[in-house]
């Protein structure tokens, strides 16, 4: 009897616990289960690697002092937000939404799963509207800065984003081109404002 209470409950023995067949079954699939989130839904990290929010959506405070920031408002976007707009746009019209990770500035220690080779972030920072510069930031932050402005929403998951319009992003997409076919430049762009 004691024996099995111990089969069922575990015993430590070293760094080893002692399970059933079906205990050992369990924890495996839980830990798949947690890997798997991890691959498709990625926590947002600082430059130094920790997770400044976990998958309930609250905010974390890593030792290292780095915070979760706040998403850039619309009226601060400048040449980067636009263009990461602009390019986002023709991807949904014409590659349903995917973007092209090589495509996007990306920071490798911000967003390890989208990291390529050419394209470290950290020699161009994201530039805002008058002239802000806002580093530890890349094209992924202004993409997710556009999903909070209400522009886009990402169907996809974290790991394989696709995206597509909302309404107030088909009204600025158009503004957009047409801002930029009259020879605009991204950093010009004033989006039509809008009655709350
Ligand atoms: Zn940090």
């Amino acid at each position: 009897m004691h024996r099995l209470l111990l089969r069922r409950v575990g015993v430590p023995r070293g760094r080893e616990v002692i399970m059933t067949k079906s205990e050992r079954k369990a924890v495996e699939e839980l830990r798949k289960a947690v890997q798997e989130v991890n691959r498709d839904y990625p926590l947002p990290r600082c430059a130094h690697g920790k997770a400044l929010q976990d998958h309930s959506g609250a905010k974390l405070e890593p030792t290292c002092g780095c915070r979760l920031p706040a998403p850039v408002p619309i009226e601060e976007f400048g040449a980067d937000h636009w263009s990461t707009f602009g390019y986002i746009e023709t991807r949904i019209v014409d590659h349903d939404g995917v973007p092209a990770f090589h495509h996007l500035r990306c920071l490798a220690a911000r967003h390890p799963l989208f990291q390529h080779r050419g394209g470290d972030a950290g020699r161009y920072p994201t530039k805002l509207k008058g002239g802000r510069t806002l580093y530890d930031h890349d094209d992924w932050d202004c993409l997710d800065d556009l999903v909070a402005a209400g522009l886009l929403e990402n169907k996809g998951t974290g790991a394989n984003p696709v995206y597509c319009l909302t309404p107030r992003g088909e009204e600025i997409a158009g503004k957009l081109r047409a801002h930029k076919g009259r020879g605009g430049k991204w950093d010009e762009f004033v989006p039509p404002t809008v009655a709350k």
